[in-house]
């Protein structure tokens, strides 16, 4: 045997036991959608490089230093996209669905950005995303908010802190950068080397660092909040009360700022503290002139996205169950008559009972080995086949989860007897 091949560092196998939580939270996220009225699309994972620049912004951590980005044979410079919302908004655009019309669209799949890996921070992960193209009113930030809301709920996903802020329009949030450079070039001896860079290109994102030593000098700064133009303001008031409305709780953060540079008004962070410094779990906001910057019509726009990874995380610790056993009937044959008529009848079992999940032992081995990967299984019966079964047509049937004895029955009557509550396709 030669040497085996390892993963790329940063990228994970999704399997055993953590297979069920995924699959649990896409039907959740599916059905919460649907309720709320939105579309589903699958993007490429590859788009012009272009297109992020434009979008995310240059002066990004995502754009600056992790992107998987190389060049196709052709000479394009090409990207594994690293977030949704620019893609979905491309992909509007190139399909002509804005023409007069409005988007409610979510999506789901995996997102490559090269950071640092550790806990709840991979270099592909994945993300749940919706976003409402076309609507200005405060209404949809709220739904938006609502869904993710409902979401945890849904997920019995507990402790989870809404996080809040508005980013006003771009020429209040401009006018507030210049009060802000002013306040942090006043401050210069205290700032970090990263937020020395920060100072002259994006003086916002310096709000967001996590350093301990400059937190008192942040506290100070003066803050979004009182800079905000009158309609962003008004917007802000409009969601806020709609969320008291719905009762979901929040709290004000004005340093919420988001690393992306196309959010403008309502930005928001859904945080936990049971995930280390990976706390953030859902974030989103409005991005009101991102469409026009992608050469599109000035069409507001809304939306978030969840880090699958992490939810998931937050399932496990909340002892989510993998739902089930894997099995609930267990075939079992011995030689090659009865393979044959065990194998139609778990087709038969199937059919007639949508949803059963019957087993069908592949391996041709002995009964003993068998019995025990039935019992393994979870299965509530093993249906038993030997040349004895087959020559009198019926099959042998072990309760596997209680005392009661064998019994041996045609295949009929084991249905009726003990499938029929499952509800029958007639
Ligand atoms: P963080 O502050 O943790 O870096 P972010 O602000 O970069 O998050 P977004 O770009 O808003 O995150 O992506 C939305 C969600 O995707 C985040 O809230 C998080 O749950 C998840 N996420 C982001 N980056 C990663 C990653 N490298 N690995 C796993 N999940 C991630
Ligand atoms: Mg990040």
């Amino acid at each position: 045997m030669g040497d085996v091949i390892q993963p790329v560092r940063g990228m994970n196998d999704i399997l055993g036991e953590d297979a069920p939580l995924w699959e649990r939270l896409d039907c959740s996220a599916a059905g919460v959608f649907k309720a709320y009225g939105y579309d589903r699309v699958r993007l490429p994972v590859l788009e012009r490089t272009e297109l992020f620049k434009r979008s995310i912004g240059e002066l990004t951590d995502i754009v600056e230093k992790e992107m998987y980005t190389f060049i196709d044979r052709n000479g394009d410079s090409l990207t594994m996209r690293p977030e949704a919302t620019a893609s979905v908004v491309r992909a509007c655009l190139s399909n002509g669905l804005l023409h007069n019309r409005q988007q409610k669209l979510w999506t789901s799949g995996p997102m490559f950005r090269r950071e640092k890996p550790q806990k709840g921070r991979y270099r592909q992960f994945h993300q749940l995303s919706v976003e409402s193209l076309g609507y200005a009113e405060a209404e949809a930030d709220a739904e938006l908010i609502a869904m993710s809301a409902r979401l945890w709920k849904e997920l019995e996903i507990e402790r989870v802190e809404l996080q809040l802020n508005s980013l006003g329009t771009p020429e209040s949030r401009n006018r507030y950068k210049v009060l802000l450079t002013e306040y942090f070039t006043a401050n210069q001896d205290v700032l970090d080397a990263d937020s020395l860079r920060r100072l002259e290109r994006n003086p916002l994102r310096i709000l967001d660092s996590k350093n301990p030593t400059l937190q008192a000098m942040l506290a100070d700064a003066p803050s979004l909040a009182d800079h905000l133009d009158d309609e962003s303001k008004a917007h802000f008031e409009q969601v806020q009360t709609l969320l008291n409305d719905a009762g979901i709780a929040y709290t004000m953060n004005p340093r919420l700022v988001r690393g992306l540079d196309y959010y403008t008004r309502t930005v928001f962070e859904w945080v936990t503290d049971k995930l280390g410094s990976q706390s953030a779990i859902c974030s989103g906001g409005r991005y009101d002139g991102l469409v026009v910057q992608l050469g599109g019509r000035d069409t507001p726009a809304v939306g978030w996205a969840l880090g699958i990874e992490r939810v998931v995380e937050l399932m496990r610790m909340s002892e989510w169950k993998a739902a089930g056993s894997p099995a609930d009937i267990y075939v079992v044959c011995v030689g090659a008559a009865a393979r044959r008529t065990g194998f139609a009848h778990a087709e038969w079992l199937r059919t007639k009972f949508p949803g059963l999940r019957v087993v069908f032992d592949l391996a041709n081995a002995g009964l003993k080995p068998q019995l025990r990967r039935a019992d393994r299984s979870g299965a509530e019966f093993a249906l038993i086949l030997g040349d004895d079964e087959c020559a009198a047509k019926e099959v042998s049937v072990k309760p596997l989860r209680t005392d009661e004895p064998q019994e041996r029955m045609p295949l009929h009557a084991f249905a009726e007897k003990r499938l029929r509550s499952r509800g029958q396709k007639p």
